[in-house]
Formats: C-alpha cells, structure tokens, sequence
C-alpha cells in the first residue's frame, strides 16, 4: 500500500513558515500584497480565488482583487496591469485564467512586470526555469516539487513520465524535473502508446483532466504516482486522473484528490509573493 502524500499537511507547514518571513517583513514595514485580476463570470475561477484571498489572510499578506466585466476590452485590462505594474504597494499581480474568448492572454500575461509575475508565467521567468536560473516557478509545479522535498523523494537519475503539456503545470514540470537531474519523457493527447510510456517510469506525474485515466496496468510496482487532475463527476465527487483504488496498492506514494498537489499550489503562491515582496525591497 502506498504512502499516502498528504499534501494539504506540507501545505500548511509551508504557510507556517511563510508566516514568520511576513511578521518579519512586517517589523520593517514592509506588507507584502497580492492583487488579483479576474475577467468575466466563470464559476471555477471564483471558486479558486476564494481560495487564494483565504491563503492570504492566513499567512498575513495583503489581498486586492479587481472583478472586470465580461465586455472588458484588451486595452481596458491592459491600462489596469499598467498601473499595478507602478504601484509600489503591489507585489504580486496574478491574472485568474481562463480570460473571455475576445481577450488575449498570451499579450496579457507578458504586459505583466515579470518581477510581479507571481504566477510564473511571463515569458521571461519561463526562459530562466529553462535556463535554470532563479525565478518565479509556476506554482502548481513549485508545489510538486515541494512534495517530492517534503517526502525525500529523489530525482537524481530516476526516469520520469510526464502525462499532459500544458504551459502550467506539464512544460515547466519537466524543467524543474531536470533541473533536478531526473531523465524526462512527456505524453500528450499525440502520444502513440502512454501505458507502454508510463510503465517504465520510477515517477509518474498525470495532468490531462481526465477522470481515473491512469490506472494500474500503467505504472510499474513502486512508482511514485502524482496527480495533478482535479474532475467532477455528474455525481458531484471530486476524483483526479489516477484511478486511486488500484493505483494506491501497487505505487510507493501517491496524492489524493482533493488534498494533494491543489494546497501545494496555492501555498507556494504565497510563496512566491513573499519572494516577490522581499526582492523588491532588498
Ligand atoms: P490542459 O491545458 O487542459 O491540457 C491537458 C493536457 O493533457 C494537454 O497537454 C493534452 O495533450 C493532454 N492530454 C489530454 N488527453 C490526453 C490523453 N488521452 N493522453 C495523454 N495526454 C492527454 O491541462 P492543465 O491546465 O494542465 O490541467 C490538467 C488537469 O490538472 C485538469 O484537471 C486541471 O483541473 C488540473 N489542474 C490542477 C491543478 C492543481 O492545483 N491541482 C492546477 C492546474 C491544473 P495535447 O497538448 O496534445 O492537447
């Protein structure tokens, strides 16, 4: 039976210590703060902010947020990420995806000042994980790698399979797998046979958004199995990717879904604004 990798208990340590670095902060005037940009009405995202303001004000950073109607035009969104870029009170600026169809959000994320870009997506902070420089990391990423810390897990030669290549979570996972000397192999929606793929792969990270997709025939004996996959069912039960039952009796670790990878990525989130709040006031 696998360890059970408790990811809201890593979550929680990791937000006691940044509470520290904050009261710290806070002794030399400085308050770090986060301002949240959402465009339109999608319900999941509100649900994610809400999470966010919640990590906020449990680790003592500030938190604004901006709700823009769904009619927002580029330049409209444009004029706000502007200002916040010169406000000095503002740390972070974190533009809550996925933005209405009309808007551009590739533009949007790299009119970001990349020193703010809390969420790690401006083009520029992708190019130094790449170049293995010092940089804000995509926090879903951050927080598996964070776990992988927590647990001892070592990378070090291990052959990792990557399932899913979105620009969040799979493309920067494989950067800070090889920045930690893992030899990496990515699947995606092309690839021709993924349990043959998977099967070898001492780490397995699935993040496709496809309920119970890995299952156990996928992975060898004593993987380490990460799911990234957040889905509900008609049932109304959240499951992630992997098929747990199963999967759990033959990996060495695996997360659950809920209460795996999702705290980590909204506490080192926090993470981030703290290291954004600091670094502009060295
Ligand atoms: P995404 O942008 O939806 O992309 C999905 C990826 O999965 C794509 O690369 C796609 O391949 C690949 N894929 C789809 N079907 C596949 C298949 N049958 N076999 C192999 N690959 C397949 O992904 P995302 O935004 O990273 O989200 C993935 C899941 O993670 C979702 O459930 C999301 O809710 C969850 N998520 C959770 C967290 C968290 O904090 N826990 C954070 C972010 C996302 P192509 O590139 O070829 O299309």
């Amino acid at each position: 039976m696998a360890v059970i990798v408790d990811g809201k208990e890593v979550a929680k340590k990791t937000r006691e210590g940044l509470k520290k670095d904050v009261e710290e902060l806070k002794q030399k005037g400085i308050t770090p703060k986060l301002t949240v940009i959402m465009v339109g009405d999608n319900q999941a995202s509100k649900v994610y902010i809400k999470q966010k303001s919640k990590a906020c004000n449990d680790v003592g950073v500030e938190y604004e947020e901006y709700f823009l109607g769904t009619e927002t035009t580029q330049k409209e969104l444009l004029d706000l990420i502007d200002k916040l870029n010169h406000d000095k009170s503002v740390n972070g600026i974190l533009l809550q995806s996925p933005l209405p169809a009309h808007l551009d959000i590739n533009e949007a994320f790299r009119a970001i000042d990349y020193r703010k870009d809390v969420d790690g997506f401006h083009p520029m902070n992708v190019g130094k994980l790449v170049l293995g420089q010092d940089t804000f990391v995509s926090c879903t990423p951050y927080g598996i790698m964070r776990l992988f810390e927590e647990y001892k897990i070592d990378l070090c030669g291990k052959n990792v399979v990557i399932i899913g290549r979105s620009n969040i979570v799979g493309k920067p996972l494989v950067q800070c797998c090889l920045n930690n000397n893992a030899t990496v192999t990515v699947c995606h929606s092309k690839t021709k046979d993924v349990k043959e793929v998977a099967k070898n792969a001492d780490v397995v990270v699935v993040a496709i958004g496809k309920p119970n997709f890995v299952k156990s025939d996928m992975i060898k004996e004593n993987a380490v199995v990460i799911d990234v996959g957040i889905n509900r069912l008609d049932t109304g039960k959240l499951v992630g990717d992997v098929d747990f039952e199963t999967v759990s009796k033959k990996a060495s670790y695996i997360t659950p879904v809920p209460g795996g990878v999702g705290p980590m990525t909204v506490a080192m989130l926090m993470n981030n604004v703290v290291k954004a709040a600091k670094q502009q006031n060295k």
